[in-house]
Parts: C-alpha cells; structure tokens; sequence
C-alpha cells in the first residue's frame, strides 16, 4: 500500500508559514496547508510499514510512544495518497474526536517513532491529519451526530478542556443526557485560554463548541463548580459527575518579593492576553518596551515568548533549568528524541533580538524592586541525584544581576489547589494520580490534567474518551446484561 517508492522519491514538506517578520504583526496563525497535489505527495511518503510505531499507542519507560488515539496512520496515509480524501477522513474520525486540534498542536508522537525518521524525516503525518480535518470541515462531511436514543441518565461534565469535550462527546453519543459546566465565558479550557491564538484560531475551538451544542450537549459558562453551585447541589442534580478541571496550582518562585507587580503567572498572562485579543480591547499585560524574563523553558515559555515578540518587548531572557539537550538525540529509535529544539516562539525572539534568548541551567535567586519588580538575581544549577531523586545544586560563583520590568512564571504545575479540592468535596489529589482507573467514588470520576497532571491535548483527549468508557461500561452495559 501507499506509493511504494513515496518516501524516496519525495521530500518532507511542513505546512506553509509566513516568514517570522511578517507573522509577529499580529496574533493571526501564521500557517498555510500545502496544496493538495503536494499534500497527497506526503501522504505517499508513509511506506505503510509492517509494524507502524506510529498508531502504537504504547508506553516504553514510562514515555508515551506513538499515538495515544491509535489513530489509523496508514490507512488514512494511503487513502490521502490515492486522492480518496472522505475515505481517508472517515478513517481518521474513527479514532480522532478533534483531528483539528490535534492536527493543530499535537507534538506528533506519532512522527517521533515514525519508520521513515530512522534514515529520513518522519513522514508529516499531523499535517496530512489537519489537512483532512480542515477539508472535512469545508466540505461538510462533519455534521452533527443525531443522538437517537437516551439513556434517561443525566451526566455532568466539570470543566471543558480537551478532556472534558472528549467525556462529554463520547457519554453524549453513549446517551447520556450531558451538561459541561466552565468557570470562564468562553470553552475550550486551555485550547482557548493557554494555547495562543497563533498556534490555534479561537474560532476553530468555538466551531467544535457549537458542533457538540448541535449534537446535544449543553454548555453553561461563567459558573464555578464548587463556589457558584455548590457540589451537593450537583450530585443531587446529576447521575454522573466527571471532573475535568485540569490543573489549578502553577508552580511559583517561592522566593522574597515574589508577588511584586510585575511577576505573572505564564497562564494568566496568555489567558487575559488572549481575552484582550478576541475583545479587541488593550492588553491587560502589555510588554511592549518591557524587559522580560520569562522561567521556565517548555510550550508555555515558548508561547510567551511568541506573545512577548508580538507585544514588542525591548529585551526577552528565557531561563531553563535544565542542561541544555543535545543537537543530535541520544535516545534512539523508537524512543521519544532527547534533542534540542527550537520552537517558533525562540525563534522568532533570536531573529527578533539578533541572540539566543535561552539560558540552560540557570534559575531566579533573588528579585529586586520596591513596588514593582525591578531585576533579578540568576545563578547556574546543575541536577544531582539524592536519595534517588533529582535534586539542584548551585554552581558556585556563577550568580549575575539582571534588570527587568516583568517576570513570567512558566514552571509548570503542581496540581489542583488545596481549596478547590476541599470544595469538591476531595480530601487531596494523590489518590487521583496515582489510581489506574478514573473513579474517585460512587458516580464521581476525574479525567484529564486534574488526574494525571500537566500533559498533552491529545493525552486529555484520550484521557476524557477512556473515563467516559469507564462510565458506559458501569452505567449502561451492565444495566444491560
Ligand atoms: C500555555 C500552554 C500551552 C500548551 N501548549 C500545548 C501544545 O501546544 N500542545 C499540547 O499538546 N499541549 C499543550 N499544552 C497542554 C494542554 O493544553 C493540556 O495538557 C490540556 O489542555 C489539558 O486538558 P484538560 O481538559 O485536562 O484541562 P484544561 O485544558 O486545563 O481544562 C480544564 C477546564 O476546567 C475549567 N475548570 C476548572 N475548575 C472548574 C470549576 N470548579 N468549575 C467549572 N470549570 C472549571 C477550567 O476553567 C478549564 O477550562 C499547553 C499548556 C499550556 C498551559
Ligand atoms: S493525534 Fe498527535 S500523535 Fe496522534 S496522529 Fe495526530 S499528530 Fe500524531
Ligand atoms: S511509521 Fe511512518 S512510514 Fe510507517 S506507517 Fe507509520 S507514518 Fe507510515
């Protein structure tokens, strides 16, 4: 199957993006998809292998490897490659409930285990997944699933995230009479308010909303579940009840005077940004002129550096704790790549700024300021293993002073915060992570980010897809046997 001599005769090609000065003039995304007889092209590229890593959904030292949806890679590769483009997004439907946002921001897991990387670049197989997605979309080949039978249960999604949207989709087609309660005006969860408009068009989340709104599903924002309607209210309400809150606790500096002006949780900062945006108000957290520090070194520091750049910031520094990776992987195939990178958001910040904005090994000792943050003081770390654990220890004489208007938290989270909890009626959240299942109590399940901590859109999604299972098959197939 496939184009047998595909993946030598034809170069990878990534979706079109507008060169960096052109694309940090506004938030707009900044991509293109290839045009169709260069799209079946990479699609011809997949060999259809005998063992495809790709679809293996599989963990190999605690890493995922491959799709965690399984999605049919191959097949929807071949039906692409032979221009049977419905056949293809048929295939991918299967599997995928929101191949537009995975096609969109996935890191492509699939394409880190991809055959063709041993001796080439990976197939493009997210782009080949947005572009079925997209075309599925303006050919109306998506419509709304007409739910025809219920169940006479009422489920109740808390939170509407990739995890939540993905309970709700599959309880919703399961017949469950299902509500999605978020506490911000607008859904999506981080879909929405984290992930940068750039990176995924707002209006791309609002139109799957209305597509599960046209399927059944009711929505109710601006409502905090646990504060606005209190949970017993809720289980008296709901047959079932999932959480999907994700995770509420950023980590922060834990330093004096770390809650100067000027210092900014990363999620807040790109939250408000975004709402500023789509109000067409002015920023909230404006950087234009400003000197940043942004801490932390993964997708949320490179998405603040890419808001930073837009803003136009006088200087950013972006601080990583850990040592910086090798140009080359050290893990080889299939392992996820140990490698360096470098995503759009640095990028455009060491074009813009004519340096590389990234300090490795290096984390925030000190902040200075009276009112407002004025700099920092930053030393050198490396990681030491204690007692089994990874800890850091100072590099002696390496401390230096920076000034800066403005400091960006993006380390990560910690879980959900200890009132949150005590309003949900949840003593504390290890037992959500550590369990296998999804079932906190009776008639109660967690899912997604709030279960297993910070991860992936298209972990959430299966996340959500997994614990809905888990309620079918308590609910509905035993009542049935
Ligand atoms: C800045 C940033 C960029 C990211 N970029 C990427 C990326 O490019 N690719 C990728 O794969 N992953 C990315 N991630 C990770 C990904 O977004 C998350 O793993 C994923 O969104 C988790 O989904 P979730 O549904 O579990 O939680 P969330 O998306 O966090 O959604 C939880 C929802 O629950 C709501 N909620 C919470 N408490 C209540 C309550 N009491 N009542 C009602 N509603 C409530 C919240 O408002 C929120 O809308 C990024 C994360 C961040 C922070
Ligand atoms: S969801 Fe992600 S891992 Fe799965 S096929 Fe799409 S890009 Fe690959
Ligand atoms: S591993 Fe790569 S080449 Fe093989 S089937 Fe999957 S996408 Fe195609």
């Amino acid at each position: 199957m496939g184009k047998p001599t595909g993946f030598m005769e034809y170069e990878r090609k990534n979706r079109i993006e507008l060169p960096v000065e052109e694309r940090i003039k506004s938030f707009a995304d900044f991509h293109t998809s290839l045009p169709k007889d260069i799209q079946r092209q990479q699609a011809a590229r997949c060999m259809n292998c005998g063992v495809p890593f790709c679809q293996s959904a599989m963990k190999i030292d605690g890493k995922n490897v491959g799709c965690p949806l399984a999605n049919w890679i191959p097949e929807w590769n071949h039906l692409l490659y032979l221009g049977l483009e419905e056949e293809a997004y048929r295939r991918l439907e299967k599997t995928a409930p929101f191949p537009e946002f995975t096609g969109s921001v996935c890191p492509a897991l699939c394409e880190a285990v991809c055959c063709c990387s041993i001796h080439d670049e990976a197939v493009g197989v997210r782009s080949n997944e947005l572009y079925l997605a997209e075309l599925a979309f303006a050919k109306n080949w998506i419509q709304p699933k007409v739910i025809k039978e219920r169940n006479g249960l009422k489920a109740c999604v808390i939170g509407s995230g990739p995890a939540g949207l993905a309970c709700a989709k599959r309880l919703n087609e399961a017949g469950f009479s299902v509500t999605v309660y978020e506490k911000n005006r607008r859904f999506g969860g981080l879909l929405m308010y984290g992930i940068p408009n750039m990176k995924l068009d707002k209006s791309i989340v609002e139109r799957r909303i209305r597509l599960l709104e046209e399927e059944g599903i009711k929505f109710i924002g601006n409502i905090k579940i646990g504060y606005d309607i209190s949970i017993e209210e809720i289980k008296e309400k709901y047959d079932e009840i999932v959480f999907a809150c994700g995770t509420s606790l950023p980590r922060g500096l834990n330093l004096e005077k770390d809650s100067l002006e000027g210092i900014y949780y990363a999620v807040d900062f790109l939250s408000m940004t975004t709402e500023d945006y789509l109000l067409k108000r002015n920023f909230t957290y404006d950087l234009k002129d400003k000197r940043v520090v942004i801490v932390g070194g993964g997708d949320t520091a490179n998405d603040c550096c890419a808001t930073a750049v837009r803003m136009q910031a006088k200087d950013i520094i972006e601080l990583e704790i850990t040592k910086e990776p090798p140009i080359k992987p050290t893990k080889e195939w299939p392992y996820y790549p140990n490698q360096k990178k470098t995503d759009y958001g640095v990028e455009e910040a060491n074009i813009v700024l004519h340096k590389d904005i990234r300090k490795y090994q290096t984390t925030i000792c000190r902040i200075y300021g009276k009112d407002k943050v004025e700099g920092v003081r930053i030393k050198k770390v490396e990681s030491v293993i204690e007692n089994g654990k990874m800890v850091f220890r100072d590099i002696p004489n390496t401390e230096e002073d920076i000034v800066c208007d403005v400091i960006l938290l993006a380390m990560g989270f910690l879980g959900t915060k200890k009132e949150d909890l005590r309003r949900y009626g949840m003593k504390d959240d290890s037992f959500i992570v550590s369990t296998k299942g999804h079932r906190y109590a009776d008639h109660i399940s967690v899912c997604g980010d709030m279960k297993n901590g910070q991860s992936l859109v298209v972990l959430a999604i299966k996340d959500g897809l997994d614990c809905a299972e888990e309620i079918i098959e308590k609910r509905v197939c035993k009542k049935k046997t």
